[in-house]
């Protein structure tokens, strides 16, 4: 997966301002946030988008959305942030590396 952005990142070739890092998965500070805490988990595995999470991800996926709430904790946001995975570029996604956004900090709730 040498052309992809975030595994680039991973393998440190890119430089990012990381939240969190064990293992499986890394969180890292969105570049152009879209919210007052704005941030990505992703997993260290190449998957490119959510419908490509198999069985064996279980586990993985289950543990992006642990980490991010407490990524989201130490950053304040714990009672007020929402999670978004694009699947596909006709939703928006960009990077086909499978990315959870937390978006948080609004103060108010969002359209939907
Ligand atoms: P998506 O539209 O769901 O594919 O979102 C991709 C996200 O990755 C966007 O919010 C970008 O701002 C973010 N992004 C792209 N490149 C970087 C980077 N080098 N460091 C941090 N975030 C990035
Ligand atoms: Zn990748």
């Amino acid at each position: 997966m040498s052309e992809c952005i975030f595994c680039k990142i991973i393998a440190g070739e890119i430089p990012s301002q990381k939240l969190y890092e064990d293992n499986d998965v890394l969180a890292f500070w969105d570049i152009s946030p879209q919210a007052p805490v704005h941030f990505l988990v992703i997993p260290k595995k190449h998957i490119a988008m959510p419908v490509d999470i198999e069985e064996d991800d279980d586990l993985l996926a289950g543990k992006m959305l642990r980490i991010g709430a407490k990524v989201a904790r130490e950053n304040g946001v714990a009672d007020d942030y929402r999670v978004i995975f694009n699947n596909g570029s006709k939703s928006g996604q960009v990077v086909f590396h499978l990315h959870m956004h937390i978006l948080g900090g609004k103060g108010k709730p969002w359209p939907m």
